[in-house]
């Protein structure tokens, strides 16, 4: 059948048609399908119309092409298919294609010698398709590839790739001009197993990891890891999907910072803009935003206690003992509160006035801590201990209320306390 079919061509393609059945059929295939005769040059016997529209020619335009069928391709791939169909009897070509608006394309051109033409000369059957955009894509993946070899090679920053489909995990750092590799396999379990991410910022670094594996992303994350040290340190990792050429997520790919110095330095600073100077407490904005935050998400069965504290008669220290022993007094006093209160939020309002906020205590607990703090609450001035009293109002309730409203109530009950004689504790439950 196909003897009859090749034998019968009358005319290799015509623009009108006149095409026999088999012609017509593989006129429908996507593929350029050619007939090539060898002679001194490649001689085109039959061609489906799909061939024209892949090389961009129309039939005008190839008409006088058609004996010397690789004057379509740039110089030194013309020759080089001629040397395949000269020396091999099957061959799997690129060439790149000058079309006649001057744009150049690569075409993948496989041939095959077949017997079924009667000729004196060899005879291929050839498919040709256009790969251009793969091409593209090879070309952007090895410049890709390039790019990252000497990014690898010339930074000091560590650098990471996550391999999605082989969950494989791969370090890289530059010491002194040598690229260390570390290929951690199964890094799902690892990361569920291992201590190598903090374990307060793991759940976080997984779900980010995860989603960028999922859904292309670009972005940067601050966790401590052992990545780049022996012990926990602060890093932050830029982070981007990157995708393959059929636009699915391969790997995630990152830069892994050592910002350690710069995360202490701004807790520091933190500190200095929250925290007491003389005490180290919290200072009244800090202590009343934690207090809010903590309100903001309460439930109506989470109970707290919020309370205002006052040193008795602390002028008299310093009016007695100056100013210095006063701080003395103020410090001393703020350290036993930390300790009582290390599970909750202190504070300082000012002069000796100080605060405690604390959940999920009972009225009995909460006394029986500032009971415990009054045994050995001195302040030793020259070898002689002066004893120090306070006076306490202290709100217990349940669930989101105003803070503002809890303070002036908790305010109310420490001036009755001192009202009462001082040195007392007055807690009221808000119902
Ligand atoms: P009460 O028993 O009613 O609380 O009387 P008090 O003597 O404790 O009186 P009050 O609480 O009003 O005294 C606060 C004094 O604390 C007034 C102020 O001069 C002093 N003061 C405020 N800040 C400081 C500080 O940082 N250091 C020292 N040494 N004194 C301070
Ligand atoms: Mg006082």
């Amino acid at each position: 059948m196909y003897k009859n079919f090749i034998n019968s061509f009358t005319s290799i393609i015509t623009s009108t048609g006149n095409r026999n059945p088999i012609e017509s059929i593989l006129d429908k295939f996507a593929t350029g399908i050619a007939v090539f005769e060898i002679r001194d040059t490649i001689h085109v016997l039959y061609m489906n119309s799909h061939m024209l529209s892949t090389i961009g020619y129309t039939w005008e335009q190839y008409r006088d092409k058609l004996n010397d069928a690789a004057s379509i391709f740039v110089e030194e791939d013309a020759w080089r298919l001629y040397n395949e169909v000269n020396t091999k009897t099957e061959f799997s070509i690129d060439c790149k294609g000058v079309r006649p608006d001057g744009t150049i394309r690569w075409y993948q051109i496989l041939g095959a010698q077949v017997d079924f033409v009667k000729s004196v000369y060899p005879v291929f059957l050839v498919t040709i398709i256009d790969i251009s955009s793969y091409k593209a894509m090879e070309k952007n993946l090895i410049v890709n590839s390039e790019r990252y070899r000497i990014f690898e090679e010339t930074t000091e920053a560590f650098l990471f790739e996550y391999k999605v489909k082989d969950d494989c995990m791969i370090f890289s750092t530059n010491k002194s001009g040598t690229v260390e590799r570390r290929v951690i396999e199964k890094y799902s379990e690892f990361n569920h197993n291992s201590s190598f991410v903090h374990p307060e910022d793991r759940p976080h670094f997984t779900r980010v990891l995860m989603e960028a594996c999922v859904k292309p992303t670009k972005s940067s994350i601050e966790y401590r890891s052992k990545a780049i040290a022996d012990d926990y340190a602060w890093c932050r990792t830029y982070y981007v999907s990157v995708m393959n050429e059929y636009g699915q997520i391969e790997s995630v790919f990152g830069r892994i910072q050592n910002i350690d110095e710069e995360v202490k330095k701004r807790n520091e600073m933190a500190n200095l803009v929250e925290k007491d100077r003389l005490t180290g407490v919290y200072n009244r904005d800090a202590f009343m935003n934690r207090v809010e935050k903590s309100l903001e998400c309460a439930n109506e069965e989470r109970s707290f206690i919020f309370s205002m504290i006052d040193i008795d008669n602390f002028k008299g220290f310093n009016d007695t003992y100056g100013h210095i022993v006063g701080d003395d007094v103020i410090t001393i006093f703020a350290e036993k509160l930390k300790i009582a209160f290390g599970d909750g939020v202190v504070g300082r309002f000012g002069g000796d006035e100080f605060t405690v906020f604390i959940s999920g205590i009972s009225k009995s607990e909460f006394e029986k801590r500032f009971d415990i703090l009054k045994n050995g609450l001195y302040c030793d001035v020259m070898g002689q201990k002066v004893d120090i009293t306070f006076s306490v109002g202290a709100i217990r309730f349940k669930g989101s209320r105003r803070v503002n409203y809890i303070l002036d109530k908790a305010d109310k009950l420490m001036y009755e306390a001192k009202e009462e004689g001082k040195d007392r504790i007055i807690t009221r439950t808000l119902r």
